[in-house]
C-alpha cells in the first residue's frame, strides 16, 4: 500500500470530515466530543473545511435543555465534487459521472468485445473518460476519483487486475496505475460482485442485514460477501469466489481459471446455451431449431412458455446453482442471499426451483433460516455502487483512526 506523507492537522481534518459524513446534521459541540483537541482548534479546522466547500451549514438544531442558543448543524456537501464511475463488462463498457452523493449526472454505454484485449479496452476507457469530462464541462480538479468495477479477480488494495476470466489477456494488469497516470485522477478498482454487495448494503434489500451474500449470475458466477456489516475481503481481496469451487470432481470441463469442474463450468449462462445446443443436435424437441442462431435473451420467454428442452436445462441450471448457494450458506451462514444478473429474467419460477434445490442440499436436520431473493435494485445499481465504493475509498470511511498507511510528517 502507498505511504502518504500527511500532517497531524490533515489527519484531524479528514477525521472531522468523516464524522460529518457519517452523522449528517451534526453540531460543532457534538463533533468536538469525538476528539481530544481543543474546541477552538476544531472550530478552525471546520471553518477551513467550509471554505474548501466540503461542508455546509444545514440549519439550526434544538436549543440546549438549559434554554441556550440553538446550535448550527453541519453536513457534507455532496455537490463539492464529482466521481467518474466505470463498469467493465464482457460486451459493454458503462460510464457515468456522479456527484459525491452518487447521483448520476451523465452516463454513456459503449459496446466492446471480450477478445479485444487490455490495450484496446484501456484506450476506450481513457477516450470515454475524456469525453465525459468535456461533455459535462466539469473542472477536472473537482473530480475526486475514478471508480472501476471489473468482472474477475482484482487486488483492490494494489489496484491490480489479477485475472478477468472472460476477457482475453487480462492478467496481472495494474489498471489503477495506468488510468491514474494518464488522467491524473486517483483510481479505485474492485470486483463487480463486491460492488453489488456494497450497493445492496447502501440502498438495497440488505440495508439492515449484517450477514449477506450477493450472487451474480451470467457468463460467470461470482459472489460478494458481507460479514458483520463489513465487506469480506480475505488476504488479497478475492475471498468468496464461489463460482470456482470445484463442484464436479469427475468433470472434464476446463474452467477459464485453469481448473476442471468449477461451479461456473456447470451453471453459467454460456454453459446453459451450450447444453441446449448439444441436445438440439441430438434431435431433442424444442421450438428452437438446430441451425437457428439464438442467444441467452431468447431463453426466458421460452422458459415461461414451457418449452420442454429449455425448461429441462434451466431447471438443471437452477439445481446446480442451488448446490453452489447451499455451499455459500454452509461457509458464511448469511441471513440473506441476493441474486443478481442474467438469471433474474427467468422470473419467480426460477427462484422457486433454486430455493427447492438449496433446501435439499443444506443441513437436513436444521430448520431453514435463510432468505433467498432477487435484487430489487435497478440496472444502474452497478455504476451507483461503484461511485459509493470510490467515495468510501476517497474519504477512507472504513477507517476512522490514524492508520499505518500514513506517515505523520514532523514539520507541521
Ligand atoms: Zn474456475
Amino acid at each position: 500500500m502507498k505511504k502518504n506523507l500527511i500532517t497531524l492537522k490533515e489527519i484531524n481534518k479528514k477525521n472531522i470530515l468523516k464524522i460529518i459524513i457519517k452523522n449528517e446534521n451534526i453540531s460543532r459541540i457534538n463533533i468536538a466530543k469525538f476528539f481530544k483537541i481543543s474546541r477552538p482548534t476544531i472550530s478552525t479546522y471546520i471553518n477551513e473545511l467550509i471554505s474548501e466547500g466540503l461542508i455546509i451549514e444545514a440549519g439550526k438544531g434544538l436549543s440546549t435543555p438549559s434554554g441556550g442558543k440553538k446550535a448550527t448543524l453541519l453536513k457534507f456537501n455532496c455537490k463539492a465534487g464529482y466521481i467518474i464511475t466505470i463498469s467493465i463488462g464482457t460486451n459493454l463498457l458503462k460510464f457515468a459521472i456522479t456527484d459525491l452523493g452518487a447521483n448520476i449526472i451523465k452516463s454513456t454505454t459503449v459496446p466492446t468485445e471480450e477478445w479485444l484485449g487490455p490495450q484496446t479496452i484501456i484506450e476506450k476507457l481513457l477516450d470515454n473518460i475524456n469525453e465525459l469530462i468535456i461533455k459535462t464541462k466539469i473542472n477536472k480538479k473537482k473530480i475526486f476519483g475514478i471508480g472501476i468495477k471489473g468482472p474477475g479477480l482484482i487486488d483492490s488494495d494494489k489496484g491490480v487486475v489479477i485475472f478477468f476470466p472472460n476477457l482475453t489477456d487480462w492478467k496481472n494488469i495494474n489498471l489503477s496505475e495506468i488510468i491514474e497516470s494518464k488522467t491524473g485522477i486517483p483510481v479505485y478498482i474492485d470486483n463487480v460482485c463486491r460492488i453489488l454487495a456494497i450497493a445492496e448494503k447502501k440502498f438495497g434489500i440488505a440495508q439492515d442485514i449484517r450477514n449477506f451474500v450477493v450472487v451474480l449470475t451470467g457468463p460467470g458466477i461470482g459472489t460478494g460477501v458481507f460479514i458483520d456489516n463489513k465487506l469480506f475481503s480475505g488476504n488479497k481481496g478475492i475471498a468468496g469466489e464461489v463460482g470456482h469451487i470445484i463442484t464436479d470432481l469427475d468433470s472434464n470441463k476446463l474452467c477459464h481459471c485453469g481448473n476442471y469442474g468449477c461451479l461456473e463450468t456447470l451453471c453459467s449462462s454460456r454453459v446453459l446455451i451450450e447444453n441446449i445446443k448439444e441436445d438440439l443436435k441430438k434431435g431433442e424437441k424444442s421450438s428452437l431449431k438446430e441451425n437457428q442462431e439464438f442467444g441467452f435473451d431468447d431463453l426466458p420467454g421460452l422458459f415461461k412458455d414451457n418449452d420442454a428442452l429449455v425448461v429441462k436445462h434451466v431447471t438443471e441450471n437452477a439445481n446446480l446453482l442451488g448446490i453452489g448457494i447451499s455451499n455459500i450458506l454452509k461457509m458464511f451462514n448469511p441471513e440473506l442471499v441476493v441474486i443478481h444478473g442474467k438469471f433474474l429474467a427467468f422470473g419467480e419460477k426460477y427462484l422457486d426451483i433454486l430455493k427447492e434445490a438449496v433446501s435439499k442440499s443444506t443441513f437436513p436436520k436444521v430448520k431453514d433460516d435463510y432468505n433467498i431473493q432477487f435484487t430489487k435494485l435497478p440496472e444502474e445499481c452497478g455504476l451507483v455502487g461503484t461511485a459509493i465504493f470510490a467515495f468510501e475509498k476517497i474519504f477512507k470511511l472504513d477507517n476512522l483512526n490514524i492508520s499505518d498507511e500514513y506517515m505523520v510528517r514532523k514539520d507541521f
